[in-house]
C-alpha cells in the first residue's frame, strides 16, 4: 500500500497522484444506479488500481458499495485491520497459502477445485468457524474457475462440506473473457454456460445467495449479466472500461486520479540538440526544455517517450525523447515555463490535460495499466472527504 497525504495543495511535493475521493464515492453511486437492484462489490485490489486501497474502499462504501473485492488474502486482511467490517471476497491464492487468518477475519474465499475447498476446510477447522465460499466456474475465460467438465465434482464436494458444517457456499461466480465487449458472442455464450452451472449447483443442493459475473463493462452496458452482485473495478476510479462504447463522461463517471509533477529545471538549448538517452528526440528550433521528475520507476512507461502528452503552461506537449528511470524532458518551445511549474500527465481532462485513456491509446495499452502501475514513490494526496 502507498502512503497518503490527506490535505489539499502540497507545493513542496515534487510529484503527486491527487486522488479525488468525492469522485470515487460518486462513481460508485452512479454504478449502483446502473446495476439496478444488484449489490455493488467495489474492487479495490492492487492498491485500489493505484489510487490507494484504504481511502478508496472507504469512499466506495460511502457511495453505496455493499461488498469489497480483492485478489489476495493480505489485501483483505489489510482492510479488516483498519476496521472495515463489510463483506469482502479475496479470490486468488496459491496452494499452501495460510487461509485460516482470512476465515478468522470473516473474509470470503473463492474455490475453483476440490483441493482448494479442502484447504479452505482445513483453515475453517483451524479458525474454529465455518468458511464462506464462492465457487468459481470457468465459463470461457480459461483462467480461474472449474471447467464445465469439473464443475459437478466441485459442487458435489462443496455440498458435502456444507452439510458437514465446515463451510457455507455464499456465491457462485465467473468472469468474462471479452471484458470490453458485452455483446460479443463469447460473452453471450458465457452467460448461457453460467446459467447452466447455476442449475447444476442447484441440483447438487446448493442455494447460493449471490450469483455474480459482471465486471465494470457488464455493469455499465449488459443488464442481463448483473445477477445479484456486480464487481466493478476500473469504473470505480472513473475510467471507461469500454472507451469505444462510451467515455467516462457518457457513463456519469469522473476519473479520480490526477498525476502531476513540478518542473525541476528549465534551460534554453540550440536547434538540433539531442534530448535524453539515445537522442531519440532533437529540437527543431532553439527551445526551452523542461525537466519533469517522474520516470519509469514511478510507473511512467518508457514507451511514453515521443508518444504521450502532458499539460504544461496551459498547452499539451509531447514527452521529448526517452523516459528515464526518474525523469523525462519536455520541449516547451517558447512557452514561459519556469522551474516549479506544474506539469499534468493525466487527470479527468476537465482543464485540458490528457486522460489516462489518452495515455492508454498513445501506448497501445488499457487505462487499467496506466493507473495501476503508478508506483509507491509517488505520494497519493487525497482530496474530498469521500464520505
Ligand atoms: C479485477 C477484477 C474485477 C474488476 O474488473 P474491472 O474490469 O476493473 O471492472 C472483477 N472481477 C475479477 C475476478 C477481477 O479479477
Amino acid at each position: 500500500m502507498t502512503g497518503g497525504v490527506t490535505a489539499g495543495n502540497h507545493p513542496e511535493l515534487r510529484a503527486e497522484a491527487r486522488i479525488d475521493l468525492d469522485a470515487v464515492r460518486a462513481n460508485v453511486t452512479a454504478l449502483a444506479a446502473h446495476a439496478g437492484g444488484a449489490t455493488v462489490m467495489a474492487v479495490v485490489k492492487a492498491d485500489g488500481y493505484g489510487h490507494g486501497m484504504v481511502p478508496c474502499a472507504r469512499a466506495a462504501l460511502a457511495g453505496g458499495a455493499g461488498w469489497l473485492g480483492v485478489a489476495f488474502v493480505e489485501e483483505a486482511l489489510a482492510l479488516r485491520a483498519i476496521g472495515i467490517d463489510v463483506p469482502i471476497l479475496a479470490w486468488l491464492a496459491a496452494p499452501g497459502e495460510p487461509l485460516a487468518p482470512a476465515v478468522a477475519a470473516d473474509v470470503d474465499l473463492s474455490a475453483s477445485a476440490p483441493w482448494a475447498l479442502g484447504e479452505i476446510a482445513t483453515a475453517a477447522h483451524a479458525a474454529g468457524r465455518p468458511a464462506s465460499v464462492h465457487l468459481k466456474v470457468d465459463t470461457g475465460l480459461s483462467r480461474a474457475g472449474a471447467t464445465v467438465a469439473d464443475w459437478p465434482g466441485l459442487v458435489t464436494a462443496a455440498a458435502k462440506a456444507e452439510a458437514e458444517g465446515v463451510l457455507r457456499v455464499i456465491g457462485v461466480w465467473s468472469h468474462f473473457a471479452y471484458a470490453d465487449a458485452p455483446e460479443h458472442p463469447v460473452t453471450l455464450a458465457q452467460l448461457r454456460v453460467f446459467a447452466e452451472a447455476l442449475d447444476v449447483a442447484a441440483t447438487a443442493g446448493l442455494r447460493p445467495q449471490l450469483r455474480h459475473i459482471a465486471q465494470s463493462a457488464a455493469t455499465l452496458v449488459a443488464p442481463d449479466a448483473r445477477y445479484d452482485l456486480v464487481r466493478p473495478g476500473l469504473a470505480v476510479y472513473g475510467l471507461s472500461p469500454v472507451p469505444h462504447l462510451g467515455t467516462a463522461v457518457d457513463f456519469g463517471l469522473t476519473p479520480a486520479m490526477t498525476l502531476s509533477a513540478r518542473v525541476a529545471l528549465t534551460k534554453r538549448v540550440p536547434t538540433g540538440s539531442g534530448v535524453s538517452y539515445g537522442h531519440t528526440y532533437r529540437t527543431s528550433a532553439e527551445a526551452m526544455l523542461a525537466l519533469v521528475p517522474l520516470g519509469y520507476a514511478d510507473g511512467v512507461p518508457r514507451r511514453a517517450g515521443n508518444r504521450s502528452e502532458v499539460l504544461v503552461a496551459g498547452r499539451r506537449r509531447r514527452v521529448s525523447g526517452t523516459v528515464c528511470m526518474d525523469q523525462f524532458v519536455v520541449d516547451v518551445a517558447d512557452d514561459p515555463v519556469q522551474a516549479g511549474d506544474e506539469v499534468v500527465l493525466f487527470g479527468p481532462g476537465s482543464a485540458g490535460e490528457p486522460t489516462a485513456q489518452d495515455w492508454a491509446e498513445a501506448l497501445d495499452t488499457i487505462s487499467y495499466e496506466v493507473v495501476s502501475r503508478i508506483g509507491p514513490r509517488v505520494p497519493r494526496v487525497y482530496v474530498g472527504a469521500g464520505e
